[in-house]
Order: C-alpha cells, then structure tokens, then sequence
C-alpha cells in the first residue's frame, strides 16, 4: 500500500458512478458516458458536473454562506480525524426472486472499505439501518428515472446529515451517481447515492468490485468533484492539490501527465485519487486539499 505525505486516505479500490445533481441544470445523457475502461462494458460515473462556468457561480454561493467574499479562500481548518460520524441507511433493491441479495457481511464489507478509505478524514460512517425491498422496476433503476423517483420517496430517511445509500442491478451500465450537498436543499428526497451491486467488494463488477464506487459516490455526496472537474482551465476541481487533468482516466495509467499549463498544472495526473475514473485496485487517496473542501461543503449544506 502507497502512501505519501498529501495522502489523506488509503485503500485499494475505486469505483465508478454517476453523480446526479439535477439543480445544477445540466443535462448529460447517459448515452454520452464515456465507458469506463475496454475490458468492462461498465460506465464509472454520469454526474452531472457544472460546466465551468456554472461551477464558479456555485462556488459564489458557497462563499457567501461560510462567509468569505473571496472564493479563491482555502482558510477553513479542517476538523480532527474521525471526529464527523454519519449516519447510514443502507437500502438493498432486489428482484421479486430475490436476485441482488446482499448478506450481513457483504455489506459489511462495503461499510468497512468506505471507512478505510476516509479513515485520514474527519468522516466516519455508521451503518444504521439495512431496507430490503423487492421491486422488479426499482431493480433496474436508472439514473433520472420515475423509478428512481418512486424508489427513493419511498425509502428515503433522516435529513440532509443522513447518507442513504441505494444498491440495485441499475441500468444504463452505470456503477452509480450520486447527489452533491448543494442539491439537497431544492430536492431532499433525491438526496443520496445509488451504486451497482455488482461493484461492491467481491461483486461481479471487475474490475470495478472492491468497494469504491460507494467511495467516490460518497466523494460526491460530501461535495467533491471528479479530479478532472475543468480540464486544465480555470480552478479545475476546487481544490489545490489535485494536479490539473484534461480528462478523466482510465485502467490505471500511472504517470500521465495532460495539462502543461494553467492553474494547477503541475504535476503528474492524479490518476490513484478516488475521484477519478480509473479502476478500483489503482485507487488509493483523497488529499488533504479533498478532505478540506468535503469538510466544508458537508458542514455548510448538510450540517454536519
Ligand atoms: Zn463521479
């Protein structure tokens, strides 16, 4: 296991999604999802990212309600490790015969690696509850879907604070999608995360199936962009120390490099992070600079 002095968490999974954030207006069919790597039919993630200049007005917004002026303003102090302890709701769809089944120690296993990853964060998840619906529709839910509507008007618990979590063969070809904590307030019932149950550890989903498309779901829902947020131009993803990356990456190609100039631009790609799209076993950090702004969109929009 790697691990370098900006490594804020550790883990050897990465996960794919689809990051759902219908207020920000953006429309991207699923049909224009890149796959996520050649060997896997499977697509990382569909969130639906700002353009650039949509990202700058929410960051305008998010200034203004930590009360800063100046959105360039990395001040906040981030929160002792392990000190913000999230509730979770975890939410299994299956088949009417019972097809997507998870055991106690499958989920288990998920909750654990989701932990580990943010183990250098101030997060820490705690599993509360386990739903088990049997729904034909709901099984093959997709994203932006009256299914998905129904599913989680249904399901849905707690408050903005509160993850829940939906597993479920979800259609589209999608490992998950996710909301951002900005969202919650226009629509709270579509807050969460949805993920395939095939990507959670030891699912059929290689090689996206050790866990952490629940990691970078949940990067999402605490209010991360992808690394590749921006390309090479403006402030990319809102955080510092993530190298600018032109485009997202795949499989694992460690020591690319495709921003030359520009804000953030040196260094090499960060390929390893777990918001980008390469596969589960080539992901293994978030950055403090990730574990900063995860800290202060959560406790700004969700309370935490
Ligand atoms: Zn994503």
């Amino acid at each position: 296991m790697r691990k370098t002095a900006f490594t804020i968490s550790i883990k050897t999974a990465l996960s794919l999604c689809l990051l759902a954030s219908p207020a920000v207006g953006l429309a991207q069919s699923v049909s224009s999802i890149e796959n996520a790597s050649s060997n896997t039919q499977l697509k990382r993630c569909g969130t639906n990212h700002p353009s650039i200049k949509e990202a700058v007005l929410k960051e305008q917004h998010f200034s203004t309600l930590r009360g800063s002026s100046d959105i360039n303003s990395e001040s906040h102090t981030l929160r002792p490790v392990g000190s913000v302890s999230i509730d979770v709701y975890f939410h299994v769809i299956t088949d009417n015969s019972n097809n997507g089944a998870l055991s106690n120690s499958e989920i288990n296993s998920q909750m654990a690696v989701l932990n580990d990853a943010y183990a250098s964060t101030p997060f820490t998840f705690n599993l509360v509850s386990t739903s088990v619906t049997a729904n034909n529709t709901w099984y093959n839910v997709g994203y932006n879907s009256s299914a998905e509507q129904s599913m989680k008007n249904s399901l849905r618990v707690g408050d903005a604070g509160d993850l829940n979590i939906y597993v479920a063969e979800i259609s589209d070809g999608l490992l998950g999608w996710a909301t951002f904590p900005s969202s919650y307030s226009s629509d709270p019932l579509d807050d969460g995360v949805v993920i395939l149950t095939g990507s959670v550890p030891g699912g059929d989903a290689s090689p996206y199936n050790e866990g952490d498309t629940l990691t970078h779901e949940v990067g999402h829902w605490l209010g991360l962009y992808h690394t590749f947020q921006g390309g090479c131009f403006g402030r990319g993803d809102y955080v510092s120390d993530t190298p600018a990356e032109r485009s997202a990456a795949y499989g694992c190609p460690v020591g690319r490099d495709t921003c030359t100039r520009g804000r953030n631009a040196d260094g090499e790609d960060p390929v390893t992070n777990f918001m980008d799209y390469t596969d589960d076993n080539c992901m293994y950090e978030f950055t403090e600079g990730q574990a900063t702004r995860a800290d202060e969109q959560s406790s700004t929009y969700r309370g935490l």
